[in-house]
């Protein structure tokens, strides 16, 4: 949509391709039980310029759709850093010298860490995992399990010894050393299908395109002038075409052309999209009376199964309704569904003392949430071996990971190319 958007802008007329039902993909509004939910709670960092840019431009109101929260991580009683309002990167170091749950050593050897990131100008000459890096800079485990562990699963959704220190240091370079509302938080309170694909899909329409719903692409032909494409309704030609599908679907849109053409270097390309492994990420929706509250809109729990709690009473108005993110891969995959909802409920009720069954609750799955984000990924790169044929999405080439942000950047770049 980032890229259907830009080239709206431009004046050329673009036709949108959406399998499902609703638009937004992995960022998605669900109704449940008259609820309104998305797929999965998800957290806008200030520092994602463009996917904000693109809601205003599309007609949303960042300071109504979204909760802006200053950089704070609390682990409930055990640990909790608040940035004040300084300019960066001072407010950082305030936080992590002021961190409470953290021995005196602990804070300096954590601010020194950053003080010696921004000295290397957070860049590797060798990618490493997470874990090795914060070894190499003497993070001990209390500091690495409290601050740093949290910190990476919610950027990459990788576990810290799977994870891409250079990538992580791209997400701090952007969130923590820039100018200090770039490491706010923003969280929704609007749908994520309201939010931005809705509204970029009216913007489309006006501008002259045409966005098809429950409409799948089954193919891709390559033209001399164009490219084919063939949905479950029809084929038709057009000059170019972005494949904006998730890694498993734009592979098996691609192999027939690389098979049939024995094109070499879509082959690699191909190649490159199988070998992404990928992490999930587990929602639990828990509906208890409206007058349960937690202490803040977000906060996390240490060690334990839910790793985020977000009370949607106080971000978006839904009183009573709570949820659980539990990030990458885990011992919670052994658990059935119904299982790990009742492991959160004890959470909830150990830590917070609320009592008694939630009137229901909804797990959201989504097993292929984001590729996993290790050292060195060769991640394919937008313009593809053939000229008219580009890929999108967020696990293409750029600096960030699976995020909001890596997605819009690798469609707007899609369309600078197309525009050109
Ligand atoms: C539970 C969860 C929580 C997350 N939390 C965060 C967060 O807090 N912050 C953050 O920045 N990121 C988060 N992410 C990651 C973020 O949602 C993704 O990086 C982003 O949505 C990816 O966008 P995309 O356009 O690359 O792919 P997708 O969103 O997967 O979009 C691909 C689209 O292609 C459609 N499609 C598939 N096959 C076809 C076909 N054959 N024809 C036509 N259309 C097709 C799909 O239906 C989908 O709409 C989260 C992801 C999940 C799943």
């Amino acid at each position: 949509m980032a890229a259907a958007v830009a080239l709206a802008d431009c004046g050329i007329p673009v036709t949108v391709f959406e399998s499902a039902q609703q638009l937004g993909g992995r960022a998605r509004g669900v109704m449940y039980n008259d609820t309104q939910l998305d797929n999965g709670q998800h957290l806008l960092l200030g520092c994602y310029v463009q996917t904000l840019n693109l809601i205003e431009k599309v007609g949303g109101n960042i300071d109504k759709d979204f909760l802006r929260l200053p950089l704070q991580l609390d682990l409930h009683g055990e640990f909790s850093l608040k940035a004040p309002r300084l300019p960066a990167p001072l407010h950082l170091l305030v936080a992590l010298l002021s961190a409470q749950g953290l021995t005196w050593n602990e804070r300096l050897n954590a601010s020194r860490f950053m003080l010696t990131l921004r000295r290397m100008n957070f860049r590797l000459i060798n990618d490493i995992t997470a874990t090795e890096l914060l070894a190499q800079h003497k993070q001990d485990t209390a500091l690495v399990q409290k601050l740093w562990e949290p910190l990476c699963i919610a950027a990459l959704n990788t576990p810290i010894h799977k994870a891409s220190a250079q990538v992580l240091l791209n997400v701090l370079r952007d969130a923590l050393n820039q100018s200090r509302d770039y490491s706010d938080m923003l969280l929704p309170r609007i749908d994520f299908t309201s939010l931005f694909p809705q509204r970029a899909a009216n913007y489309v329409e006006q501008h002259g395109g045409k966005v098809n719903i429950s409409c799948s692409v089954e193919a891709l032909r390559p033209l001399e002038d164009g490219i084919e494409i063939t949905t479950v309704q029809s084929s038709e030609k057009f000059s170019h075409a972005i494949c904006a599908a998730p890694p498993v679907v734009a592979a098996r849109l691609l192999r027939p052309i690389a098979a049939s053409q024995n094109h070499g270097a879509l082959a690699e390309t191909v190649a490159q999209i199988d070998s992404l492994e990928h992490q999930p990420i587990y929602t639990v929706y828990l509906q208890y009376p409206a007058s349960v509250t937690l202490p803040h809109p977000m906060l996390g729990l240490h060690q334990r199964y839910s790793q985020w709690l977000f009370d949607k009473g106080r971000i978006t108005g839904q009183h009573g309704l709570l949820a659980a993110v539990i990030s990458t891969e885990g011992i919670h995959l052994e658990l059935s569904q119904d299982e790990l909802a009742q492991k959160v409920i004890i959470e909830l009720h150990e830590e917070f003392g609320i009592a008694g069954q939630p009137a229901w609750f909804k797990v959201i799955a989504e097993k292929r949430a984001t590729f996993c984000c290790s050292p060195n990924l060769e991640r394919p790169s937008q313009l593809t071996p053939l000229p008219r044929l580009l890929l999108a999405g967020d696990y293409t080439a750029g600096d960030y990971p699976a995020t909001l942000e890596g997605a819009v950047m690798s469609g707007l770049k899609c369309a600078d190319v197309i525009s050109a």
